[in-house]
């Protein structure tokens, strides 16, 4: 076998976990076609969006060209049943790179933003999670994420329903969107709030905006992980890979694994750690996580 054919099934048989990754985001373009047939939508008006972003290599001018795309997919998922559907196809696709374990971003200030009812929308996806996950083999448990530039009446009600759903996996409240229009400075009390209500404090940060704003989201709002911290392996710190919007990058995380191993020239050694890291840094009891990176040792020592 060539090394690279090597390389290739070594990282797909590398038990995987996924830790930030957007529901919304991950929607496959078959699943854009399911969700069209299934609810009579033009179907050229899709196939049209999604071979112009195949045609452009899934590249975006800017960050709000990005935010602007991501809302469109948004806008398609119109029924709890239409987020139920993306949550089963992402589990499949998740248990087909052999993730076991993932932490899923739902937009729960998009949901409110659309006037949806996030309570039907979340129970119908969590009920599909259920399903899918003793299927598969495999489990998720949810991050609700708010909008960040739409301030602090807007974060705050999201995480009082994150914490309404934390029996039913909702392990985490975050924010995301843009850093400039809604510094982190804004939110340290609802964070305070959120720790307190037992729910873990994740952050995007370091995506539109520089450092300082990765060093707020630590220090202001003590986000216990952060999104886009970007290439910190060298230093020493836990790095973990995720897809992010796969769908929109037209990657998967088994891609990212391959591209980091290739790109810096990384070790067998090295992607399994990350793994492993990926496995520690999981909102889960201690012992889920000892599995989790006993499961990785069985498939790689
Ligand atoms: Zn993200």
């Amino acid at each position: 076998m060539s090394p690279t054919r090597e390389l290739e099934s070594f990282l797909a048989r590398l038990p995987k976990v996924e830790l930030h990754l957007h529901l919304e985001g991950a929607v496959q373009p078959e699943t854009l076609r399911e969700l069209s047939r299934r609810k009579g939508w033009p179907r050229r008006k899709i196939a049209e969006w999604v071979s112009r972003r195949r045609q452009q290599h899934y590249r975006y001018r800017n960050f709000q060209d990005f935010l602007k795309a991501f809302g469109m997919i948004t806008l398609l998922l119109e029924e709890p049943e239409d987020y139920a559907l993306a949550t089963t196809r992402l589990m499949e696709w998740l248990a087909a790179q052999n993730v076991k374990y993932a932490e899923v971003i739902l937009s729960a200030g998009v949901v409110l933003w659309k006037r949806q009812s996030l309570e039907k929308v979340f129970e119908a996806s969590a009920e599909a999670a259920r399903a899918a996950g003793a299927r598969l083999g495999m489990h998720i448990n949810w991050i609700f994420d708010a909008i960040r530039h739409f301030g602090k009446r807007h974060v705050r009600q999201v995480l009082h329903a994150a914490a309404r759903y934390r029996s039913q996996g909702v392990v985490a409240f975050g924010i995301g969107g843009d850093e400039v229009r809604g510094p982190a400075e804004l939110f340290a009390e609802i964070y305070r709030e959120a720790r307190g209500l037992g729910l873990h404090v994740v952050a995007h940060a370091g995506e539109a905006a520089g450092a300082e704003s990765v060093r707020h989201a630590i220090e202001l709002l003590g986000a216990e992980r952060i999104g886009h911290g970007l290439k910190f392996l060298a230093g020493g710190l836990v790095v973990t890979l995720n897809s992010d919007d796969p769908a929109m990058f037209g990657t998967s995380l088994e891609n990212e694994y391959l591209q980091a191993a290739r790109c810096f020239g990384l070790s067998r050694e090295v992607m399994a750690e990350l793994a492993r890291q990926a496995a520690r840094s999981a909102f889960l009891p201690e012992e889920d996580k000892r599995a989790l990176v006993e499961e990785i040792d069985r498939a790689t020592l």
